[in-house]
């Protein structure tokens, strides 16, 4: 964009919010934060969609969205805007997981306060964007959209959160299987999940890809075999939900994907739960992990019991798991390498050991150590996450966009471990844990 253009923009950006404050209400679609305006300087940045990098950049941030992003020679900053300096500093979006879970796993709290503090708990870890593939029940289904609905129309201290209500398994016949879509897209879950694990016959998944389509919904899949993976793309999937664990994926599949445009999630920390706990980890004493503990300690004492450690170990499956970890990485290297659409995905949240923001952090990890590069990792876990999960909004650093960032101390593009170097999160405009200029305005 001419700079003339930027600043136009710019300017138009400024007189909407102060629009919308004389209105005294909040804009009608924009993520309200506050009038104030926010614009960090000197940054690099990071954008999200695999472009190089920006030195010395500006974000300038407006009720809750990015007003202007990009060098500073071409970002006009407004009058009486904040400005802080973040010279040295690399800023990405914030993070997106593709596939996590955000249940009610803590029965002693009240439902809610379980799922924010989880939701909170990813956003410290520079998880700002949840993708809750599968629910526990009706209730949880319902307090997670309820929770979605409200993220639009305030100041967020926590991870945004979209769900797909619980995965649809089992079912009896095809018309059971369209009226169970139809009955999720009414009470407006933002996607559909299935299991493909030989519950169903093959034409109820059709059925199930089809309805969704119908209502408008993306379908995603659980699968682990080549034939499964395969099986959903026939039907028209749009996303598999986990990595072909069997076997290298052949040329002709990764030819159907592009084709298709269907993306992969490989969900490598969900097999590391199943075998890396037969003793404590090394991680349990890492300080980046143990800033969980307000929430990951339950489980944290579990599975430090002998009891526990000793049921993995004599678990059959075990071996089984470690194997097809190993396939999964081989494949995750072939189909980046065959241009297939990536995107972060983890499976956190559900049963033992998967830890909600951690977790995310040692897949992006395991990621760059299967064979993809800094940047394709990084894409993976911002602007792809959010095309895969069709969240137009999130996951890239460009105006019109929301303001979620992650500002880190070091470039992730050196050292992948860099995201782990976390400066602060910034979730509609607005600083987590701290006060954020826009804060006075705001509440
Ligand atoms: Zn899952």
């Amino acid at each position: 964009m001419s700079r003339i253009l930027t600043r136009v923009a710019v300017a138009l950006g400024i007189l909407l919010v102060i629009f919308a404050a004389a209105l005294q209400r909040p804009a009608a679609q924009a993520p309200a934060a506050g009038g104030a305006v926010t614009a960090l300087t000197g940054v690099r940045i990071i954008d999200g969609t695999g472009r190089a990098p920006i030195e010395q950049g500006t974000i300038v941030m407006a009720n809750g969205r990015i007003a202007a992003a990009g060098a500073a020679s071409a970002v006009q900053i407004p009058a009486g805007a904040t400005r802080i300096d973040l010279a040295g500093k690399t800023v990405m979006p914030g993070i997106v997981n593709a596939h996590g879970h955000v249940q009610h796993q803590t029965k002693a709290m009240p439902m809610r306060d379980d799922l924010v503090r989880r939701l909170r708990m990813y956003a410290a870890y520079g998880i700002t964007t949840v993708v809750s593939l599968g629910q526990t029940s009706n209730e949880e289904t319902n307090a997670l959209i309820a929770l979605r609905d409200e993220q639009d129309r305030g100041a967020l201290d926590r991870a945004r959160v979209y769900t797909s209500g619980a995965s649809i398994r089992g079912l009896k016949t095809e018309p059971e299987v369209r009226a169970t879509v139809g009955r999720y897209a009414d009470q407006k879950v933002d996607r559909i999940k299935t299991h493909v694990a030989n519950t169903m016959p093959p034409e109820f998944y059709g059925a199930l890809v089809d309805e969704a389509h119908k209502r408008g919904l993306r379908a995603n899949a659980h699968i682990f075999f080549l034939k499964e993976a395969e099986m959903m793309l026939g039907h028209g999937v749009d996303v598999i939900a986990h990595s072909v664990r069997d076997q290298d994926v052949p040329a002709s599949f990764i030819a159907e994907m592009k084709r298709r445009n269907v993306g992969y999630i490989p969900t490598l920390t969900r097999d590391l739960s199943l075998i890396v706990y037969d003793q404590t980890p090394a991680f349990f004493k890492d300080p980046f992990f143990l800033r969980g503990m307000p929430v990951y300690g339950e489980q944290v004492e579990m599975i430090r019991k002998p009891e526990f450690q000793d049921g993995i170990r004599k678990d059959p499956q075990t071996d089984v798991i470690r194997k097809a970890l190993a396939q999964g990485t081989r494949n995750l290297k072939l189909l980046a390498d065959g241009g297939v659409t990536i995107a972060m995905g983890t499976d956190s949240g559900t049963d033992e050991g998967r830890w909600q923001g951690y977790f995310e952090q040692v897949e992006i990890e395991m990621m760059a150590k299967a064979g993809m590069s800094p940047m394709q990792v990084i894409v993976a876990a911002t602007g792809a996450a959010a095309t895969v999960s069709k969240l137009d909004h999130v996951g890239t650093i460009a105006a019109g966009k929301a303001a979620d960032l992650v500002v880190l101390d070091a470039n992730p593009l050196q050292d992948i471990l860099n995201t782990r170097k976390i400066n602060s999160v910034w979730i509609g405009g607005r600083r987590l844990g701290g006060t954020a200029p826009s804060t006075a305005s705001a509440r």
